[in-house]
């Protein structure tokens, strides 16, 4: 997003919105979201609605055929990437993962803070997502397998496979050159 400047909406990043905020939909989502379970079709597809820019990188979305269907009502989707990374990479990352509370930078395996706890960017608090947790992770994992991974078959026209068993640089470069070789991005 920062390279291209097109839009990123997480679906994730706009339910730990409505939590953070209290709403009503966040309260009726926390215990499925602490849980790793997926949020109603219904419920997902309608806040992304409400917050869907002309062009958009959507990340976490769609997790279900039944989303894909019904995005395609909405909206057109250009190109698929799959960042394909073995379980045990995912485990591993995922739990070192920190996220700042203030600006939202993401820290992990690779990528560690000077000071443990405090964000480089802007010093704000790193605080570990509730989800990360390795039984979390790995009902997580479940989930993808049994609900999103047959929507690598739903977008396999648009479908980009990437090898994400790598460092962040050379992923974002296969990304980026993707992107140019399809004119999404010059
Ligand atoms: P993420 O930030 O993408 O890891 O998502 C965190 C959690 O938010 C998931 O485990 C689900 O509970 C919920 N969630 C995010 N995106 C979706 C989606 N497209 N459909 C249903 N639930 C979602």
């Amino acid at each position: 997003s920062k390279e291209t400047g097109i839009v990123h909406i997480s679906t994730g990043d706009l339910f730990r919105k409505e939590m953070a905020d209290e709403t009503e939909l966040g309260k009726s989502i926390k215990d499925k979201m602490d849980k790793g379970e997926l949020i109603s079709d219904d419920i997902t597809v309608e806040l992304l609605k409400k917050n869907l820019p002309e062009s958009f990188i959507l990340d976490g979305f769609p997790r279900t055929l039944n989303q894909a269907e019904m995005f395609k009502e909405i909206s057109d989707i250009d190109l698929v990437v799959d960042i394909d990374v073995s379980d045990e990479t995912v485990i591993e990352r995922t739990l070192a993962r920190r996220i700042c509370r203030k600006c939202g930078a993401i820290y992990g395996l690779n990528i560690k803070p000077n000071q443990e706890g405090v964000c480089d960017k802007c010093g704000g608090e790193l605080y570990q997502r509730d989800d990360d947790n390795e039984k979390t992770i790995k009902d997580r994992l479940e989930v993808y397998n049994n609900q999103t991974k047959p929507l690598l078959d739903f977008y396999k026209d648009k479908l980009v496979r990437i090898d994400g068993n790598r460092t962040v640089d050379p992923i974002l470069q296969d990304i980026l050159k993707t992107l140019k070789e399809k004119s999404l991005y010059m």
